[in-house]
C-alpha cells in the first residue's frame, strides 16, 4: 500500500502548468501526481508506485503501454517522412494507407475520412461539415445540433457547447446557442416509478419529437450522440433507444453524428459502439484508441451523401476551407497503422468482447447486493460503477462529497488507476484490450477493497 501518493512529489513540481480539468487549489493543497514509466498494463509513478492503468492512459491505450515496434514505426516514419502538410491535395503514404484500411472497417456507408489531432477537432470538423452540407443543399438555417445531458464531446469552444456537463459551460458563458440539449438517457436514475427501459425510451423519444417541433426541424442539422456516452457516467442506451433517435432523425433530415471517441475501435468489443447497437452514422468522430493515445490524432469519418454534395460545392465554393497543420501527420498516421496491425494480430477487439463479458460476469457477482453499489454499467472492456449511499433504498450520494474521488485515491495506493466520474458519483474502468482474465480479478478484487474501505470509513 502507497500512502505518500501525492506530497512528495509537490515539491519536484514547480507548478508552473496549467492542468487540464483540474482545481488550481485542489492542485496546490494536494500536489500532482507525476507518471514517469508506463508498460504493458501498468504504470509507474515518480515515487515508483505501480499500478494497473484500469483507465488505459485516458480510455485510449488500448494496445498496452510501451510496444517497441510502435516505437520502431514511429522513427522509420519519421527517417522517412517526419512532416509535410496535406493543404492544397498534397498527400503521403501514411495518410493513403491509413485511410484504406479506416474505410474498410467503418460502418457501412461512410466513406471518406478527415484527419486532425483530438476528439474536439474531430466533433468541430463534422459540425462545420453539417453546416456545409445544409448550406450547399440550399438549406443554410438548418444549422442547430442536438446534444444529450452528461455527453462529453470536447473543450473546443463549440464542442464544450455540445458537452452537456455544466461545468464545462459555467466559467466560459456556454454552451452557444446552436446547441440544444435534449435528456440524459440513464434508466436507472432518471427513469420514473414503473417504467420499464422500452417506456423511459419511448418517453425520451417523445420529448425529443417534441424539441424538434418547438425548434423546427429545418433549423436543426443533426443530432450527436456517443453509442455509450463516456464520461458523463458510462451510460448504455436503454432498450430501444437508438433505434427510436434513427427514426425520429430520417424522418426530420437530420444528419447522426456517432462521438466514437471513447467506443471506437475495439473498447465495447465490436469495431465501433455504432456496431454494438445498429447506429448507421452519416458522420463518425474518432480519436484515442486511433492511435491507442501514443500520437495525437483524430479521424472524422462522413458518408457518400454527405461527401457528393461537398464535391458539387467545391465547384462554387473553391477548396474546402477547413484543415489543421497536423491534418494526416505522416508519423501519426504509421503510428494509427502500426496500432490497427496489432488490434489485427493478437485480436484485441475479440478480446475486448469475451474478457469483457467475464469483466463484466465478475464486476456484478463481486457487487451482487452491495450496499453502496447500485449498478454495474458499460459493455465490452469499458464499466462503471454507481456508487450509492443506500443501495436498497436507492438513495444516491451528494456529488459535493467526491466519495468517487476518494475511492479512487484508495484504489490508487491498492494498485490500480480508476477515473471518477463525479457527477455520477460512479467509478469508471476502461482497461487496455490486452487485459487478461487474471488481470480482470486484480482489478476487480481492489476495486471491490478500496470502494469498501472509503464506505466502511463513512467518510
Ligand atoms: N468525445 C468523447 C466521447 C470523448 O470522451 C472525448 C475525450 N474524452 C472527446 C470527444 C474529446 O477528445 P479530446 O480530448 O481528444 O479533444
Amino acid at each position: 500500500m502507497h500512502d505518500i501518493a501525492r506530497q512528495s512529489q509537490q515539491k519536484i513540481h514547480k507548478q508552473k502548468i496549467l492542468h487540464p480539468a483540474t482545481s488550481i487549489c485542489a492542485l496546490e493543497a494536494d500536489g500532482p501526481r507525476k507518471i514517469a514509466d508506463a508498460q504493458g498494463i501498468h504504470v509507474t509513478d515518480a515515487d515508483g508506485h505501480k499500478a494497473i492503468d484500469g483507465i488505459a492512459g485516458l480510455w485510449c491505450a488500448n494496445v498496452g503501454h510501451g510496444r517497441a515496434e510502435i516505437a520502431d514505426a514511429m522513427r522509420d516514419a519519421a527517417l522517412k517522412l517526419d512532416y509535410f502538410h496535406t493543404f492544397g491535395g498534397h498527400t503521403n503514404d501514411m495518410q493513403e494507407a491509413l485511410a484504406d484500411e479506416l474505410i474498410a472497417m467503418a460502418p457501412e456507408g461512410l466513406s471518406h475520412v478527415f484527419f486532425g489531432c483530438s476528439g474536439s477537432d474531430a466533433n468541430d470538423t463534422l459540425v462545420k461539415i453539417a453546416w456545409q452540407y445544409n448550406a450547399m443543399r440550399g438549406k443554410p438555417e438548418k444549422r442547430k445540433i442536438i446534444s444529450r445531458w452528461q455527453a462529453y464531446h470536447g473543450t473546443s469552444i463549440s464542442t464544450a457547447s455540445l458537452t452537456g456537463l455544466k461545468s464545462f459551460h459555467k466559467a466560459f458563458g456556454l454552451p452557444l446557442d446552436f446547441v440544444k440539449h435534449t435528456d440524459f438517457p440513464h434508466f436507472y436514475s432518471q427513469a420514473e416509478d414503473g417504467e420499464d427501459e422500452t417506456a423511459f425510451s419511448a418517453r425520451l423519444l417523445s420529448r425529443l419529437e417534441q424539441l424538434i417541433e418547438e425548434e423546427g426541424a429545418d433549423t436543426i442539422a443533426s443530432f450527436i450522440g456517443e453509442p455509450i456516452m463516456g464520461a458523463g457516467g458510462v451510460v448504455t442506451p436503454p432498450e430501444g433507444y437508438w433505434q427510436g433517435i434513427q427514426d425520429i432523425c430520417r424522418r426530420n433530415d437530420i444528419l447522426i453524428i456517432a462521438d466514437e471517441v471513447v467506443c471506437g475501435y475495439g473498447r465495447t468489443g465490436h469495431n465501433f459502439g455504432s456496431g454494438l447497437y445498429g447506429i448507421k452514422p452519416d458522420m463518425m468522430a474518432t480519436a484515442k484508441g486511433l492511435t491507442a493515445g501514443i500520437f495525437p490524432m483524430s479521424a472524422a469519418f462522413i458518408s457518400h451523401e454527405i461527401h457528393d454534395v461537398m464535391r458539387t460545392a467545391s465547384r462554387k465554393l473553391g477548396g474546402f476551407s477547413h484543415g489543421y497543420t497536423y491534418s494526416g501527420h505522416p508519423v501519426g498516421a504509421a503510428v494509427a497503422l502500426k496500432v490497427l496491425e496489432i488490434m489485427k494480430r493478437e485480436q484485441l477487439v475479440e478480446n475486448a468482447a469475451t474478457t469483457g463479458a467475464y469483466f463484466h460476469q465478475q464486476l456484478r457477482e463481486a457487487f451482487k447486493g452491495h450496499a453502496h453499489v447500485g449498478e454495474i454499467r458499460g459493455a465490452g472492456l469499458v464499466a462503471a460503477i454507481q456508487l450509492m449511499a443506500d443501495a436498497d433504498s436507492k438513495t444516491f450520494l451528494d456529488p459535493t462529497r467526491k466519495l468517487a474521488a476518494k475511492v479512487s485515491e484508495e484504489c490508487y495506493r491498492r494498485g490500480l488507476v480508476t477515473r471518477p466520474l463525479p457527477t455520477m458519483s460512479s467509478l469508471a474502468l476502461s482497461p487496455p484490450l490486452t487485459l487478461a482474465r487474471g488481470d480482470v480479478d486484480d482489478i476487480v478484487e481492489i476495486t471491490k477493497a478500496g470502494i469498501d474501505a472509503v464506505m466502511a470509513a463513512g467518510s
